[in-house]
């Protein structure tokens, strides 16, 4: 039997995911967030008159209870399975971001006249673009997380992420499938119709500024704060910055356990939208106590059955239920109300 096909994909996942400087995962944006959060654990501790060495920082950054975690395995075990098999078996957007936008570019060249080329320089229009894509991104993602919060039979499926009850940038693909498939076609919804605009806008089709395909902009964060917001280092921003951009805080704030932090904070970079929307959070300067997850750890917690099959039968009894009531689908999750 000839293994080498398979070999060489796990080889090539495994490369594009690390290697690629661009990627959601690169080993040198894992690197950078490992320094950076150095960097702010270094700081409290001499703040606060601790001494400085290097076997306490070490510990303060990788506690034994979170490496050897239930949850941290579980973790592991979505990561292997996001980023082998999500691909073979539903790693497919039933949207097509190029289809939809060349469709919006013509619908609006039908409507209001043909597309007119553009005096701007190159430059402005990719920087434009670059924006906007970027901007159309985040507002998917908020709509995304806010309809998985608010709808029941959604929640069910992102609950999945929530179980997790220590955070590890491994948490980050602690994703359902189902949440992963209505996720990429909302954003495909979202960055094709913004494509689609800028295309007729502009009279041309141009290309976002990208690192490994992905927009430069959303790379910057991925190497400044979106792996330290599955960590528990309290990096948190406040005032003005707070309203604008998600900081490491503003997101363990929203995997709290307290009721007084359910539904905040639904962005990913941007805390922006969430500031638009009511839904946002700000953070105090000092560590705030948090619990993790959404509820005690109950029977098959952190194994393939409790987090991959059994949210099938919860989101079905939540949507059996929500027609028994013959009322719109209730608007808050279960776990949510104790609140
Ligand atoms: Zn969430
Ligand atoms: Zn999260």
């Amino acid at each position: 039997m000839d293994f080498s096909p398979g070999i060489s994909y796990f080889l090539g996942q495994l490369s594009k995911a690390f290697l690629a400087p661009g990627s959601h995962v690169s080993l040198l944006s894992l690197l950078c967030a490992f320094f950076i959060a150095v960097f702010f654990v270094a700081a409290r501790r001499l703040r606060g008159g601790r001494r400085l060495r290097l076997r306490t920082l070490l510990r303060a950054l990788f506690p034994k209870h979170i490496v050897m975690s239930r949850s941290t395995v579980a973790d592991l075990g979505y990561f292997y399975f996001n980023l082998f098999l999500f691909g073979i078996i539903f790693g497919w957007a039933l949207l097509s971001y190029e289809v939809l936008s060349h469709g919006v570019a013509d619908l609006l060249a039908a409507t209001f006249g043909p597309r007119q080329p553009t005096a701007l320089p190159a430059a402005v229009t990719r920087t434009v673009i670059t924006v906007m894509l970027f901007l159309a991104y985040e507002l998917g993602y908020w709509l995304n997380h806010y309809l998985s919060h608010r709808v029941s039979f959604l929640w069910e499926f992102h609950k999945v992420h929530h179980s997790a009850t220590v955070l590890t940038p491994l948490t980050n693909f602690r994703v359902h499938p189902i949440y992963m498939c209505i996720f990429l076609n909302i954003l495909a919804a979202f960055t094709g119709l913004a494509s689609g605009v800028i295309e007729y806008a502009f009279g041309q089709t141009t290309h976002q500024y990208g690192l490994s395909e992905n927009n430069i902009i959303l790379v910057f964060f991925i190497y400044v704060y979106v792996h330290l917001q599955h960590t528990q280092v309290w990096i948190s921003f406040t005032g003005w910055l707070g309203r604008l951009f998600m900081s490491p805080a503003h997101h363990q704030i929203h995997h709290s356990r307290n009721p007084a932090h359910f539904n905040k904070n639904l962005g990913s970079c941007l805390a922006l939208w969430d500031w638009m929307f009511g839904t946002l959070y700000v953070p105090s300067a000092e560590p705030e106590k948090l619990e993790f997850g959404v509820e005690p750890d109950r029977a098959h917690a952190h194994t393939i059955r409790g987090e991959l099959i059994a949210p099938f039968g919860r989101a079905a009894l939540a949507l059996k239920q929500s027609i028994e009531r013959r009322s719109p689908v209730p608007l808050v999750a279960p776990e949510q109300k104790r609140a």
